[in-house]
């Protein structure tokens, strides 16, 4: 990589092409502003070329087992796990966040892979007993057909396996974008896909950026569109194909997640989990918390913990392994968190701590043309409707909000905004864990822990603005397969 001598091409039907368009575009390295590559940028018509190819491969593919498709996956389960700490430099170099974290996406990509191989050999349907005696009744599951995935930049190898690996396991063919920030890891995948040797036409990759993305979600062939990125992109995707007979999309979204510090808290938990919730990765996780609703008996000594470590927690280049915060993902993103902040202020919060503009000695060297910000913490009124307490900002931008009374109350100011992705409870009293987890509106619940992490194991995704419905990792299999109802008489 970093060889300008050539342009990355997009992988479709088997082969590597520059396709139609005549524009390419650079990925960048946020910690440095340095460009790591120049990608080819996909047009509709190298979608189109992809959707043909995937079209005319699914006969093939689908002839062959669940055992026979999951060998391929095979090969790059080993391959990620043999190359975890190369992939997890790139992951850091392109989008810029810790390398403990980069390393963490390829460790839940191999996840997600060894998930969704091993699952070929576990049953398919449901037998079940018929009212007619001779007859047999069961539930077969069949793959959808085409798939187009569309992905964010802020897991670009995790997300990517999560939408295609139990499709592909199932008997789909794929049509994959890569997100315009992370190309590079497109290509690595591509690459795996490649050296797996999968047949021509079942998994394609084409570069580019919201307009590539848009092609492959209208175009009648695809059978579901699996979105993972923004609440306002998603809603489109999913109203746009929810009209459509036949076609299916599964949209997972953003968050403005809590952490709920009740009377009951051990703190150390508390400040622990908040730190670790709300900086890490620069606040750009889907799960990372931006609310903090804390019990008024111990308000005041959270509240202190917690600044004290916002005023001190320090940026520096993520490749190095004490690195706690790295860059924000690129200075368009670093303009939208500078507005909130700057929002938050004229919504006349109490600001605590703003360190939206570091000094120059906080900026590691070398590093001056990174997107770099640190956190900004803040106090509201649980009780108002302010943007900056509502709306996804995705870097480390953070509401303390003080409540009186049970956990009725705290949870009723964790369920007021419109998305309902994750959540956190911090308490050692089990009558209120218990509340917090039957009346919290939230796909994922966290008691006693940060408000991060995935299990494949169990389904991710939101409720509300968060998600429509189809959760990914394991779950993904909802929206990749139909189900028939089979019954034969004997
Ligand atoms: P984004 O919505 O800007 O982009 C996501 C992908 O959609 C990219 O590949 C982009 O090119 C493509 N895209 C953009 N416009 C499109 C259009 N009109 N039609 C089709 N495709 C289009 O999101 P992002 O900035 O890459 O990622 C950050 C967002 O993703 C945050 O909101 C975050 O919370 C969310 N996210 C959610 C989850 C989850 O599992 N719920 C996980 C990670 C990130």
């Amino acid at each position: 990589m970093a060889n300008h001598d050539e342009v990355y091409q997009h992988y479709i039907d088997g082969e590597w092409t520059d396709g139609t368009g005549e524009e390419t575009f650079e990925s960048e390295n946020p910690a440095t502003g340095k460009s790591l590559g120049e990608f080819r940028r996909g047009t509709p018509d190298d979608v189109d070329t992809a959707l043909a190819a995937a079209t005319e491969a699914e006969e093939e593919w689908q002839a062959l087992s669940h055992i026979d498709r999951a060998e391929y996956l095979w090969d790059i389960y080993h391959e990620l796990k043999e190359r975890h700490q190369e992939l997890g430099e790139v992951v850091t170099k392109e989008c810029g966040k810790e390398i403990s974290e980069g390393k963490a996406d390829v460790t839940e990509a191999w996840h997600m892979v060894e998930w969704a191989a091993g699952d070929a050999r576990h049953p398919k349907g449901d037998v079940v007993p018929s009212e007619i005696p001779a007859k047999d009744a069961y539930m077969r599951r069949k793959p959808r057909g085409v798939v187009g995935c569309v992905t964010p930049w802020n897991f670009p190898v995790a997300i990517p396996f999560w939408h295609m690996a139990v499709s592909l396991v199932e008997g789909n063919t794929v049509v994959w974008k890569p997100a315009e920030q992370t190309p590079w890891c497109g290509q690595i995948i591509a690459e795996m896909f490649e050296e797996a040797g999968i047949p021509d036409g079942v998994f394609n990759m084409v570069q580019g950026f919201g307009d590539t993305g848009e092609a492959i979600v209208d175009d009648d062939r695809v059978d579901t569109v699996l979105f993972t990125g923004s609440a306002e992109v998603g809603q489109e995707i999913a109203s746009k194909v929810g009209g459509q007979p036949g076609k299916l999309a599964a949209c997972e979204m953003g968050g403005k997640n809590n952490i709920v510090v009740t009377e009951e808290a051990d703190l150390d938990i508390a400040v622990h989990s908040a730190v670790m919730s709300s900086f890490k990765t620069t606040g750009q996780r889907c799960v990372s918390s931006e609310r903090l609703v804390v019990h008024e008996d111990v308000y005041d000594e959270f509240k202190e913990r917690f600044v004290e470590v916002a005023k001190d927690v320090s940026v520096g280049d993520p490749l190095e392994e004490e690195t706690f915060m790295g860059p924000l993902i690129e200075e368009g993103h670093k303009e939208k968190v500078t507005e909130y902040n700057e929002l938050a202020k004229r919504e006349d919060v109490n600001v605590l701590v703003d360190r939206t503009e570091l000094d120059d000695d906080e900026i590691p060297e070398g590093h001056e043309d990174g997107h770099w910000v640190g956190p900004f913490v803040y106090e509201a009124d649980a009780q108002e409707n302010l943007r900056c307490t509502h709306e996804e900002v995705f870097g480390p931008h953070v509401a303390l909000l003080k409540y009186s009374g049970d956990i009725e109350t705290a949870v009723d100011i964790h369920n007021d905004t419109d998305y309902g992705l994750a959540g956190a409870i911090i308490s050692e009293d089990y009558r209120q864990i218990n509340y917090f987890r039957d009346n919290a509106e939230i796909g994922l619940a966290y008691g006693n822990l940060p408000c991060i992490g995935a299990e494949v194991h169990l389904p991710f995704g939101g409720v509300k603005k968060s998600g429509n419905g189809y959760p990914s990792a394991r779950e993904v299999i909802e929206a990749v397969t139909e189900r028939t109802a089979w019954t034969l008489n004997n």
